[in-house]
């Protein structure tokens, strides 16, 4: 999933960076709050990490202004220890849940997979569709209790539908999530992910919609 992370202080924002990568996510980094701010409103990310103290702009009034022009992606901000008020103006501000420095990376990992599980509707940390079944935690994915082998890419391309079952979900949309920002995109290989994909799952289950792109069919 593509995760925006917001934090100024440089060490801990490789930590986290790291840790995202590690994961199976693509990390876009921003340091300050005015980036961070034309970021979340100009691109699109299935979840956002947020210091709240930032230069330039602090997170609470960016949180507030991508609240204020739609943008309605899970958000988890990070607040000072101790500072309740700045968890409460958070919360207020649109925040959908919080961590406290210093905090373990595992528990930021789990809270997200929550999150991102909660905006796409599925209660359960096991995404399903059919016999197919994809563990965020673990990353593995079985078709009829059988492990399958996916490549970083096939498995990006795989978790990023199945958690948007049955919508339709573009080529581009595909490339901005799957591919890190600065990567060499290009539209035409996820169409070969998405072939590959096909031979390793049951037939059917991603179907193409003519000219507007690919759609993960529920049984
Ligand atoms: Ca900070």
């Amino acid at each position: 999933m593509r995760i925006l992370l917001v934090e100024d202080d440089a060490v801990l924002r490789g930590q986290l960076r790291t840790a995202l990568e590690e994961a199976g996510h693509i990390a876009e980094v921003a340091d300050n709050g005015r980036d961070a701010l034309f970021r979340g409103e100009t691109e699109s990310f299935d979840a956002v990490v947020l210091d709240l103290g930032l230069p330039q702009l602090d997170g609470i009034t960016v949180l507030q202004r991508w609240r204020a022009a739609g943008r309605a992606m899970p958000v988890l901000i990070l607040t000072a220890r101790d500072n309740w008020s700045e968890k409460v103006a958070g919360i207020d501000a649109g925040a959908d849940d919080y961590l406290t420095k210093p905090f373990h990376l595992e528990e930021l990992l789990a809270r997200l997979r929550a999150l991102m599980r909660r905006a796409a509707g599925q209660a359960s940390a096991v995404l399903r569709c059919g016999t197919v079944r994809l563990d965020t935690r673990s990353g593995r994915v079985t078709v009829d209790g059988q492990p399958v082998a996916l490549t970083s890419h096939e498995h990006r391309v795989l978790e990023y539908l199945m958690h948007r079952p049955g919508a339709v979900v573009s080529r581009s949309e595909l490339t901005e999530h799957i591919y890190a920002q600065d990567h060499d995109r290009d539209s035409n290989t996820i169409e070969v992910f998405v072939g590959r994909l096909r031979k390793k799952l049951p037939e059917g289950i991603i179907e193409t919609v003519r000219g507007l792109g690919y759609r993960l069919v529920v049984p």
